[in-house]
């Protein structure tokens, strides 16, 4: 796991004015779920595209497994890309779509059946290899996708939004699909989304991109738990940041900090607190009952909103008592703030 089997040292990529791309620098370790997230324009199709060869650097180096792949054109390079749109050929079955790659690589004729039978049995798909792609289901159509560049067996495989045209219940289905199939299959996975749950839920490391530039690498609960810039704490997830102005008021913070809002409790207002926690009161302005928890909206006296979840597991009558319009103490412990280092 922890030998990197893509690098990019000091990539950059402008289309003329647009500076897509500066000085990235990214290593991916072989049999990772690697996933880059960030939002629209960020970048990070350009950084997909670039190691799979589509676009080329305006400087930098790419290698993969210890070889310089930057000047190789797409079909010299060790890895696949699955796109969202699946690119499947409507009038061949599906057996033939997967065994396509094959073909074009000489492989002989029975080792290519065997071999795109193997393929399709791994999405648990051969019940429709000879169907033609529009007799399938959107999520179908995906995994057949997903075989297709699996049965070339890259060191790599690039996937550019792959669950993007899927509704809700379905790409939560891909998504633990995907992540099992990438176990068994042992390939490296660089996974681009702009959806953060899909990246913290799928992915051993995220790359947080913005305006062209990643902004931190690390494993979900790290990115969540201690993002190293404002962009990433209010990227992933509700963030409650208080400016290094209020956080050195309040709890004497020379930075920017960050609290989560399912680390506050509410209390009544004049609660004792202990030493080892901070309090701050306010005003409920909202409670919206969600299913599993209850999100409060809090007006501070600072002038500060602040979110606040609540499970709705807890003893109902810690939840019930506050609504909205109740002064409150806002509580959570001192170590659970994250400083913000830039
Ligand atoms: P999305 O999630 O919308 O796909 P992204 O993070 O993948 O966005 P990119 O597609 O990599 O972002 O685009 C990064 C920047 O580069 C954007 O400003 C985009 O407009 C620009 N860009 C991308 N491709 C080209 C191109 N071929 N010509 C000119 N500008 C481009």
């Amino acid at each position: 796991m922890s030998q990197p089997l893509v690098s990019l040292t000091g990539v950059s990529k402008s289309f003329g004015e647009v500076d897509a791309v500066v000085d990235l620098n990214l290593q991916v370790n072989a049999g990772e779920f690697f996933s880059m997230l960030g939002p629209s324009g960020s970048g990070k199709t350009t950084v997909l595209r670039l190691i799979a060869g589509f676009e080329t650097v305006s400087a930098g180096k790419i290698t993969i497994a210890d070889s310089d792949v930057t000047e190789l054109a797409p079909f010299d390079r060790p890895v696949n890309t699955v796109f969202q749109d699946y690119a499947l050929f409507p009038h061949m079955s599906i057996q033939e779509n997967v065994e396509y790659g094959l073909r074009t690589r000489k492989v002989p004729k029975a080792t290519r059946a065997k071999q795109a039978a193997e393929a399709i049995d791994s999405v648990k798909l051969a019940h429709v290899a000879t169907r033609l792609p529009h007799q399938l289901s959107g999520g179908q159509r995906q995994r057949i996708a997903l075989a297709r560049a699996l049965v070339l067996r890259p060191k790599v495989l690039l996937l550019d939004e792959p669950l993007g045209a899927l509704d809700k219940q379905l790409r939560e289905e891909m998504q633990v699909e995907l992540k099992k199939i990438q176990r068994e299959a042992g390939i490296t996975f660089i996974f681009v989304t702009h959806d953060q749950e899909e990246a913290m839920r799928m992915s051993d490391r995220i790359a947080v991109f913005n305006e062209g530039r990643v902004e931190q690498i690390g494993t979900p609960e790290q990115v969540y738990e201690a993002p190293k810039t404002k962009f990433v704490a209010s990227f992933l997830g509700v963030s409650n940041l208080f400016s290094a102005q209020i956080a050195q008021q309040l709890f004497g913070s020379s930075k920017m900090v960050n609290i989560r809002p399912e680390k506050i409790r509410l209390l009544p207002i004049g609660s004792k607190i202990t030493a080892d926690e901070v309090g701050v009161s306010g005003e409920i302005i909202e409670a919206a009952y969600v299913g599993a928890n209850t999100i409060f909206s809090i007006n501070t006296e600072s002038g500060m909103r602040l979110s606040v979840t609540r499970s709705n597991q807890e003893l109902p009558d810690q939840i019930n008592r506050f609504k909205s319009g109740d002064r409150v103490l806002a509580v959570w412990l001192k170590s659970q703030i994250a400083t913000i280092p830039n």
